[in-house]
């Protein structure tokens, strides 16, 4: 797999790294450049908590900057907002696969003197005037979780643009903790099951029952329940498993066909939402985006999101609240509610379609159809 990503980014193989998380990639990238205590971390308020809790672990705090309420990414109001002298860096995240103005951001950054690190967890092709989202900062990550651009069935990469870092991210990397051998039997089967299961029908009672799972400790879930509690797991800072790397090596086999696929669901969702009476997605002219999901914002986000569940339509929420998933005890992590009130915003008004390749264009309109007969625009 590593061969082809950094093919994929035209980076050597050395600048590639492979962990069982996202979280765990940013996690190493914040402890090479030397974050820790005292110092703080700029992302965004519209954010999965295991972004801020990569900082927290290393003694760190997060700062929030509120979003542009189009593109879904940080605004400069919010990065000025919530910058302090003690701000060590600042990760931007190309939500949704929405690539950020990075012109803004670098100067910014320069300015300041901190580097910046990309969250591409939603943004895997996506381009900011021709160049790929990842090659910007000194370091960018990306989340093979289920429902990110390509599956490694849960896993973490971490691309490395910068030799000093590069160098500390290596040293880290050599004392990695590795699957054990039943560990990389459950999530060999995991994948199995997994690939066998879901389809857009069903995705959404399969997500539930594997959270549900997961939180028993009866499967590998994303999240330990240490880890939602702010508390670092003992086994944390692990490397990607073979079963995973096989997973994602087929999955980016395909990465070119996916990539074009997106587009073309992207392309038919914009022309279908506006027909429908809805919002479609405002891009800048700048960015050549590949849509992970396509937000639209509605009235009735909750009950609308039920309906979808009990009719088998595959409508998601990122986020629900600013520091996702629901019942994140935020203050442990710093977010107090009203710190970014577009974010909290768009939590309670946006959903997102699907654009993968299980969504063939005929799955697509009965996505529309089904917002078209119980959604409300707002
Ligand atoms: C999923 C996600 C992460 C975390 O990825 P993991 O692989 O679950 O650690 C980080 N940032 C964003 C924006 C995400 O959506």
């Amino acid at each position: 797999m590593t061969p082809k990503l950094a093919a994929f980014f035209q980076k050597q193989d050395s600048d590639v790294f492979l962990f069982a998380k996202g979280r765990v990639a940013l996690y190493a990238l914040l402890k090479a450049i030397g974050i820790g205590k005292g110092d703080e971390v700029i992302c965004s308020g519209y954010t999965c908590v295991m972004v801020p809790s990569a900082p927290k672990f290393l003694g760190a705090v997060c700062r929030y900057a509120d979003i542009d309420p189009q593109t879904y990414n940080i605004s400069m109001h919010g990065l000025e907002k919530a910058y302090t002298h003690k701000v060590k860096a600042v990760i931007v995240q190309h939500t949704y696969g929405i690539a950020q103005n990075m012109d803004e951001i670098a100067a910014w950054a320069f300015d300041k003197g901190i580097p910046v690190i990309e969250d591409c967890c939603h943004a895997f092709g996506s381009r900011w005037k021709g160049q790929l989202c990842g090659t910007f900062g000194i370091g960018s990550f990306f989340s093979g979780q289920w429902n990110k651009p390509f599956s490694t069935g849960l896993g973490g990469i971490l691309l490395v643009n910068d030799d000093e870092v590069l160098a500390e991210v290596q040293a880290l990397y050599a004392s990695i903790l590795k699957p054990s051998d039943l560990e990389e039997t459950r999530i060999g089967m995991q994948i199995r099951v997994y690939n066998a299961l879901v389809n857009p029908r069903t995705v959404s009672i399969i997500t539930r029952a594997y959270r549900m799972l997961s939180r028993m400790g009866l499967a590998i879930g994303s999240s330990s329940n240490d880890e939602l509690a702010g508390e670092m797991p003992r086994d944390y800072f692990k490397s990607m498993a073979a079963a995973q790397i096989e997973e994602g090596t087929k999955n980016l086999a395909n990465i070119d066909k996916l990539i074009a696929h997106r587009k073309t669901i992207t392309g038919l969702y914009d022309r279908e939402l506006a027909n429908a009476g809805f919002q479609p997605l405002r891009q800048h002219k700048d960015a050549d985006n590949v849509i992970l999901r396509y937000p639209v914002r509605v009235a009735d986000k909750k009950e609308l999101l039920e309906k979808a569940l009990k009719k088998g339509v595959e409508i998601g929420s990122w986020f629900e609240i600013p520091l996702h998933p629901e019942g994140t005890d935020m203050q442990k992590f710093g977010y107090t509610d009203g710190m970014c009130p577009e974010a909290e915003k768009a939590c309670r008004e946006v959903v997102n379609l699907p654009t993968h390749l299980k969504i063939d264009e005929s799955e697509a309109v009965r996505v529309i159809d089904f917002l078209r007969r119980f959604a409300r625009s707002v």
